[in-house]
């Protein structure tokens, strides 16, 4: 299942904002912890009700210095280009406005569902605002106030059900769909030739059944690929693609269809802050991981360059001390063909499922081994593990208390579970839960 992607759009100050992070909620960023890494609050998972969905605030890409018009023109161009659902937000305390007209002519010649939103209506004598935005074209107008949290639920009914049943994966199981991300430059449109132009492949371009994307469908060696395209692979020449926070966003979304991301670097440059964050999020998403080192051949090298390289990408990229490391050049070719391989293993064990007779045996030796933390005199008893999902790999430890489940006890658990079954390429992840 792909999850389907709201926007909201609106010219600036009627609240978009206000409204994402209210839907968005406080949500815990495992990445925020980590120095450097910050989060771009423009696009997020959200759910209401029984809907997982992903939503992007438009309002928060800057598009260079164009006119204010021109800002609000291109958002709502994203808008169309990137959601399933539109939501219309416009301000009840200052009615219709030219802007507000521009953006509704704007979203009809899309085909879109639209949900029009009449945000700031603060209490029900104010309601009666909201009928001259009839005019707008949208039908229903839905009041709603974002700083006080009323109307949301009717608004998000109306999203809700102009989700429609095709965002199903376009793709089988069996497929592997991974993405290439990183910085500008770093080689990643070079990558990609140099995988489709290996022998023996055989490329087809599958355009996108909901949305603009263009994904690359491969088959090598009996396994088909599908490249999931990111912004800065396929330059479609519209302004607004240049910004940072587009391609971030494309990025994420990108991410988000993905089994494996390939996080690029550039060996020539080192590594940057914005790989670090870019990285970040691959993790977080909870996808396999492999990264690259691109431009190998432009590095002057002895026996020791590559050694100390890894070890430096390993310092920085502490949180990704599972996925796997490969040197080579899109430009010559070499090392390529060694990239594959690896991709398969970390989607293997991205949907790897291990039997619960040994999981145990490996938790209770490991508890065995080095004893649960205590708390006040309290100790942590562990009762039973099992693995309840795949990708990625998602363990439940039955215990006592889970608040006695400390950060470094999970980690020590993981650490055994990795030497136990492997999971190279993958994040795992441990819930403790409390026996009923
Ligand atoms: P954006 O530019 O569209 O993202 O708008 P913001 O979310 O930044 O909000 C603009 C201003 O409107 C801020 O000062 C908000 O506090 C305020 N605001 C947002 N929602 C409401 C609301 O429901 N009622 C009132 N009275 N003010 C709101
Ligand atoms: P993208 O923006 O990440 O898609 O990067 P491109 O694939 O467009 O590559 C950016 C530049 O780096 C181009 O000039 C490429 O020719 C160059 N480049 C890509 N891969 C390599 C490589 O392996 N070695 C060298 N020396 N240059 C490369």
């Amino acid at each position: 299942m792909t999850k389907p992607v709201v926007a909201i759009v609106g010219r600036p100050n009627v609240g978009k904002s206000t409204i994402f992070n209210r839907i968005v909620g406080e949500r815990i960023s495992i990445v925020e912890d980590v120095p450097g890494v910050t989060r771009d609050r423009i696009y997020s998972s959200a759910e209401w009700l029984t809907h997982d969905f992903n939503i992007i605030d438009t309002g928060g890409i800057e598009i260079g210095d164009e006119p204010f018009l021109e800002q609000i023109r291109q958002q709502a161009e994203i808008a169309i280009d990137e959601a399933d659902v539109i939501i219309f937000l416009t301000n009840g305390r200052e009615g219709v406005t030219t802007a507000d007209e521009i953006v509704a002519k704007i979203l009809y010649r899309s085909k879109k569902p639209v949900v029009l939103a009449v945000n700031k209506i603060d209490n029900p004598e104010m309601r009666e605002q909201v009928y001259e935005f009839y005019s707008l074209g949208f039908g229903d107008p839905y009041p709603i106030s974002g700083s006080h949290g009323l109307g949301l639920g009717d608004m998000l009914d109306a999203v809700a059900k102009s989700f429609k049943k095709e965002t199903e994966e376009q793709y089988a199981e069996d497929v592997i769909k991974f993405s290439l991300i990183g910085r500008p430059n770093v080689g990643k449109s070079s990558l990609v030739n140099a995988l489709l132009g290996e022998d023996r492949v055989i490329v087809s371009d599958v355009a996108g059944t909901t949305r603009d994307a263009i994904d690359s469908s491969y088959t090598y060696q009996d396994q088909e690929y599908v490249i999931i395209d990111t912004a800065g692979m396929r330059k479609k020449g519209k302004v607004y693609e240049t910004t940072e926070k587009y391609s971030v966003l494309r990025a994420l979304r990108a991410i988000e269809r993905s089994d494996v991301v390939l996080v690029v670097l550039n060996a020539e440059e080192g590594i940057r802050e914005q790989d670090k964050k870019i990285a970040g999020y691959a993790h977080e998403a909870g996808r396999a991981v492999v990264i690259v080192i691109n431009k190998w051949d432009a590095v002057e090298k002895d026996e020791k360059t590559m050694k100390n390289f890894e070890e430096k990408v390993r310092d920085h990229f502490q949180f990704l001390d599972y996925a796997p490391i490969v040197f080579l050049s899109a430009k010559t070719k070499k090392r390529v063909h060694t990239l594959i391989p690896v991709i398969n293993t970390a989607s293997e064990n991205h949907a790897l499922r291990v039997q619960s007779s040994i999981l145990n045996e490996v938790i209770m030796d490991a508890v065995a081994m080095n004893p649960t933390p205590t708390d006040n005199g309290k100790r942590l008893r562990i009762y039973y593990a099992t693995q309840v999902a795949v990708k990625p790999p998602t363990f439940v430890v039955f215990v006592n208390e889970p608040e006695l489940m400390h950060f470094s006890y999970e980690r020590f658990l993981e650490n055994r579970i990795r030497e136990a079954f492997g999971f190279v390429g993958t994040p795992i992840r441990i819930l403790a839960r409390a026996r009923k």
